[in-house]
């Protein structure tokens, strides 16, 4: 026993030192991942729910790793945020999504995309000139573009945020409220901050006969206060038909596509006829 004991302690260092090393291998690796182009934006269509069309997409950060292959955000935007890494990869994120809105309005397709922001990014003092700048240094159309925060970055530093989304929102750009029912759901911001969607967390969308209830009113409430009511992670037929006939506005999820490399994206809304 007093072997084993001691077998599960190296076991135990071996793992934790093999964590540490990998993350500031990751660190490490970052930190020349923009310099070398690696970082790639995948975009997931955003569907009107009643016709199919695609009026929006959500773009999705993945790194091409030299080595390690294709890596998804939950590999190493934790380490961007822990470090202050976040900054200059949350600035990539915001211009290549601009460059991308104007190459599709400039195909024809006027199309709104969405990208997300990290509650860290909002505490660089240049963050906000970042944001408003982007339509002169790149040319895009603030109105197609839309900002996704959670609902826990709301209750951090109230003033501060405010400010900076309204003057966000005073420039044209929309902002989305993501995940929403997984935080504290606190129902008066959502009148008091500047908010043009409310995107309904998967967990509700794909729990219509726990969270039917809730869903409903939420998307009610976005009806009678003039916003838009997106569903997240629409998986099934069944789950889309739900959301038709309870006046859901805009869905997105793996039913109709999951996030696609950029061409592949074109291709997509090349062959995509209303209904
Ligand atoms: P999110 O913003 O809630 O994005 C939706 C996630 O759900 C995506 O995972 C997407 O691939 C996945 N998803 C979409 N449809 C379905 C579906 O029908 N079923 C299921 N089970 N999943 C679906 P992904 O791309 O791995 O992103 C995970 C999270 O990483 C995002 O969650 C977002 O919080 C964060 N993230 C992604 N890109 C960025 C970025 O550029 N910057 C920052 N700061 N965070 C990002
Ligand atoms: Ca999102
Ligand atoms: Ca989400
Ligand atoms: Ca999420």
């Amino acid at each position: 026993a007093k072997e084993d004991g001691k077998n599960t302690w190296r076991h135990f260092s071996m793992d934790l030192r093999n964590k540490i090393e990998g993350k500031v291998r990751t660190e490490q690796d970052l930190r020349f991942a923009i310099e070398r182009n690696e970082f790639r934006l995948f975009y997931q269509a955003r569907c009107n729910a009643l016709t199919n069309e695609i009026v929006g997409a959500e773009a999705l950060i993945r790194w091409q790793h030299p080595t390690r292959g294709l890596l998804g955000p939950g590999d190493f935007i934790p380490v961007c945020e822990e470090t202050s890494l976040i900054h200059e990869v949350g600035l990539w994120v915001l211009e290549e999504t601009a460059r991308m809105q104007v190459e599709l309005a400039r195909a024809g397709y006027p199309i709104t995309l969405s990208l997300n922001l990290s509650a860290r990014q909002f505490t660089r003092s240049t963050f906000l000139s970042d944001i408003l700048g982007l339509p002169h240094r790149i040319g895009c159309d603030p109105s197609k573009l839309e900002l996704e925060i959670t609902e826990s970055l709301l209750l951090r530093d109230e003033v501060a945020v405010l400010e900076l989304l309204t003057a966000a929102k005073n420039a044209g750009f929309g902002i989305a409220i993501d995940d929403f029912g997984t935080g504290y759901s606190n129902l008066a911001y959502i009148q008091r901050y500047p908010i043009s969607s409310l995107k309904i967390d998967r967990s509700f969308v794909q729990d219509t006969e726990n969270s039917g209830a809730v869903t409903r009113l939420v998307i009610a409430l976005c009806k009678s206060i003039g916003i838009k009511s997106v569903a997240e992670g629409v998986e099934t037929q069944q789950q889309l038909d739900w959301l038709r006939a309870h006046d859901c506005q805009e869905y997105q999820g793996f039913l109709f596509s999951k996030p696609v490399p950029a061409d592949e994206f074109r291709q997509l809304l090349a062959g995509n006829k209303p209904a």
